[in-house]
């Protein structure tokens, strides 16, 4: 599922290719059968919180689009490319066209029902308007698990479970830990660790978490497009390997339906 990262690089690249413009919009299958409502109008912007986007064409005109675990978007300068797949919404310009299949939602909001959907959602780590004291507040109530309370949209917006297990390593932190035992101090670096991993992820459209000194071929500071795969991460799906930096093997386990990943050497209990 895409994280944080990937779904404001989609706001950021469809703002730059169709906001300001006046789109065609369509629904080849039939899979948003709305689409006709904004064939002809102009997109004003394209927003982004957390894992939602919303491509607004008016105050109560406003596409809400949710990835899921498998939607995808397809771009491209134009001609449109022949249809296929499930192909749920397409919009375009004279210049370039943009192609949704498979989110779990792509369907129209109000102005009061997109209200509402950012009323829900948590600080967002890639939003220069985000408070995140309500979060750490919340998370230092709870005895829930700190891997559970990380991945909770409701407390932190578009934090996926590679930046979860990631994060949570970075800090030394035991997934396991109940919230309440994680220090204010610990959560304001978890965060602070966030706002600089999930931009740079934005722009290099690759999650890199790893410091170069703890990369086995690390030769210094290298651009992160040419760090190994093997190498990307310290903990997320790497289990049964050893630790970069202890040696220790990686453990995964279930936690609220995804698989988390940690060191049991770097991130005791
Ligand atoms: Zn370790």
């Amino acid at each position: 599922m895409p994280e944080g990262n990937e779904i404001h690089r989609f706001a950021e690249r469809h703002a730059a290719a169709l906001a300001g413009k006046r789109l065609h919009v369509d629904s080849p299958n039939g899979g948003f059968p709305d689409a006709s409502l904004l064939n002809g109008r102009t997109l004003k912007l394209v927003e982004a919180y957390g894992k939602h986007l919303g491509y607004v064409f008016g105050k109560d005109l406003i596409v809400h689009v949710h990835l899921g675990m498998y939607g995808d978007f397809w771009e491209g300068k134009m001609p449109l490319p022949p249809e296929k797949g499930a192909l749920r919404l397409r919009m375009w310009t004279r210049t370039d066209w943009v192609e949704l299949r498979g989110a779990t939602d792509c369907s129209i909001f109000d102005s009061e029902k997109w209200a509402a959907l950012l009323a829900r959602l948590g600080a967002d780590p890639l939003r220069e308007d985000a408070d995140p004291e309500p979060a750490f507040a919340t998370i230092r109530k709870r005895k829930t698990a700190i891997g559970l309370l990380l991945m909770d949209q409701r407390i932190f917006a578009g934090i996926g479970n590679i930046f979860r297990a990631e994060l949570l390593y970075r800090a030394r932190i035991s997934p396991m830990r109940p919230g309440q035992e994680v220090s204010l101090a610990e959560l304001r670096s978890i965060w602070k660790d966030a706002c600089k991993l999930m931009p740079a992820a934005m722009e290099d459209r690759r999650i890199v978490t790893t410091r170069p000194k703890d990369r086995p071929h690390s030769r210094g500071t290298v651009p992160s497009e040419t760090v190994s795969d093997e190498e990307v991460h310290y903990v997320y799906r790497r289990h049964n390997k050893p630790c970069l930096v202890c040696g220790a093997t990686i453990k995964r386990q279930e936690m609220g339906g995804r698989t988390v990943y940690w060191c049991p050497e770097c991130q005791k209990a």
